[in-house]
């Protein structure tokens, strides 16, 4: 969401190659679709490789793993994800990622936080657990106003999409600005406590 956090991802990763001397394994869902097959590209043009993995069945990770560190000939001591919100909560990273901390990996990973409706998004507020202090909140800016922005907002020609509309539509700066609270628009959201019988419709 412009916020620089799949650039941030690769400068971590580059560093950590270059100076700390790290194996890093790079890994993404199938899913994002945009920065194209088996590459993680930030805006600006930075890229790198990665295995594309079920974001379903993420435990398809070990073969590729596995894999991998048989052609290096060692184990890799970082594994790095972007794109971590494509993960459902049900679909077992959270317990993948911790099973690699057990194991002794380090874990890098990048992820929206919240969705279009500006709900918590897949997996990335459950690797905030894990990450503990460590977790670094990237900033957007709204394209409206310049504050601080928080929500992707879905934009299909040319109108805000509404409530109901799937939470997994991959898409670029054509299809999701970035929008503070103000400006942040969602038609058809059900107010807070009421039941369906009575929901009403936000006057934007
Ligand atoms: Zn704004």
């Amino acid at each position: 969401m412009a916020s620089g956090k799949t650039r941030h991802l690769l400068t971590e990763i580059d560093t950590l190659r270059r100076y700390g001397n790290k194996k890093i394994a790079v890994f993404k869902p199938q899913t994002d679709t945009r920065s194209g097959a088996n590459t993680i590209k930030s805006r600006r043009g930075d890229e790198d490789t990665a295995e594309e993995i079920s974001a379903s069945n993420p435990k398809e990770i070990w073969p590729v793993l596995r894999a991998k560190e048989s052609a290096l000939g060692c184990r890799y001591e970082v594994i790095a994800f972007d794109e971590v919100q494509f993960f459902a909560r049900d679909s077992g990273f959270f317990q993948l990622v911790k099973h690699l901390l057990d194991d002794g990996y380090d874990i890098l990973a990048s992820g929206l936080a919240f969705d279009f409706r500006g709900e918590p998004f897949g997996s990335t507020p459950d690797l905030t657990l894990l990450a503990e202090d460590r977790c670094m909140w990237m900033t957007a800016y709204c394209t409206k106003c310049g504050s601080r922005a928080a929500y992707p907002q879905r934009i299909i020609n040319g109108i805000p999409a509404s409530y109901d509309s799937p939470q997994i539509q991959v898409g670029g700066d054509e299809t999701y600005e970035p929008r503070c609270d103000e400006h942040f628009i969602l038609p058809g959201r059900p107010l807070p406590g009421h039941d369906e019988a009575q929901q009403k419709i936000w006057p934007h």
